[in-house]
């Protein structure tokens, strides 16, 4: 099936926007890809926050960002939280989420399932989404569960504590060496459970089970599977359609296709 794996990125958009036209339920997977081109940095690398993957401390920010580490010394991971708040302020959704939002306003049924936590999709108008790894703008209290949003950071006293119980405030994120939220795993089963007629893994490194599983699992029911992404991944000899171009530009021209497919055109 996988015969348009080396092809171009907009040969096959009028044959994939047929197949959602037609479509009753519909997996978009998003990951850093798409979040990029909203100019999203990186963790790692040229233009990244850390080169090298490295803090200044000297451990790599996988460590720093760990939910051990919270636990053992919170004041360096929120350092580090609201390093990657404030490269990130001022940044908002893209044409790509604009995209699924109004895909999800056209076809019979649409989720959306991401890997990011700026919040971008929500942003958008997507109402159907599952956030895998939580939101960064969403606080929680440790002692009392009280949540609140925060959009800025930059006014938080570092590490924050609770004003009714005084206890320590974290982010609602699902840190490195932390388990994903059982209420995200849930939605993802109900939504699996109900079976998809189209699988478009966006911008995503698919390094995680719960990415990949979906889209194989998809293919061997007979759906459609889609991968948006410039760098090739483990999923990318399985899906049928691979489009190696940047997410927002695919999604921007699919959106036209479709609408002509779909007879709004
Ligand atoms: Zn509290």
């Amino acid at each position: 099936m996988a015969a348009s794996n080396g092809g171009d990125a907009f040969e096959h958009l009028d044959t994939i926007a047929e197949r959602l036209a037609t479509a009753n339920r519909v997996l978009f997977i998003t990951g850093a890809g798409l979040s990029a081109d909203s100019g999203l940095p990186t963790y790692r690398g040229v233009g990244g926050i850390y080169d090298d993957g490295v803090t200044e401390e000297g451990i790599p920010f996988e460590v720093a960002l760990s939910g051990d580490m919270f636990r053992r010394r919170p004041e360096l991971t929120w350092k580090h939280i609201a390093r990657i708040e404030e490269a990130t302020r001022g940044a908002s959704c893209n044409r790509g989420h604009d995209v699924l939002a109004a895909f999800e306003d056209t076809l019979p049924h649409a989720c959306v399932l991401t890997q990011n936590v700026d919040g971008f999709h929500r942003d958008a108008g997507s109402r159907n989404v599952i956030e895998m790894h939580g939101n960064v703008h969403t606080l929680r209290c440790t002692g009392c569960d009280r949540v609140k949003r925060v959009d800025d950071f930059s006014r938080l006293q570092i590490p924050p504590a609770c004003l009714r119980c005084g206890e320590l405030i974290r982010p609602d994120v699902v840190l490195f060496g932390e388990m994903l939220p059982f209420q995200a795993l849930d939605h993802l089963a109900d939504e699996t459970t109900g079976g998809f007629d189209v699988v478009m893994s966006i911008g995503t490194t698919s390094v995680f089970p719960y990415i990949v599983e979906p889209v194989l699992s998809a293919r061997e029911h007979g759906a459609t599977t889609v991968e948006i992404n410039p760098s090739r991944t483990e999923i990318s000899d399985a899906v049928d359609f691979r489009l190696p171009d940047r997410a927002a530009n695919v999604l921007d021209a699919l959106w036209e296709r479709f609408r002509s497919a779909h007879g709004h055109g």
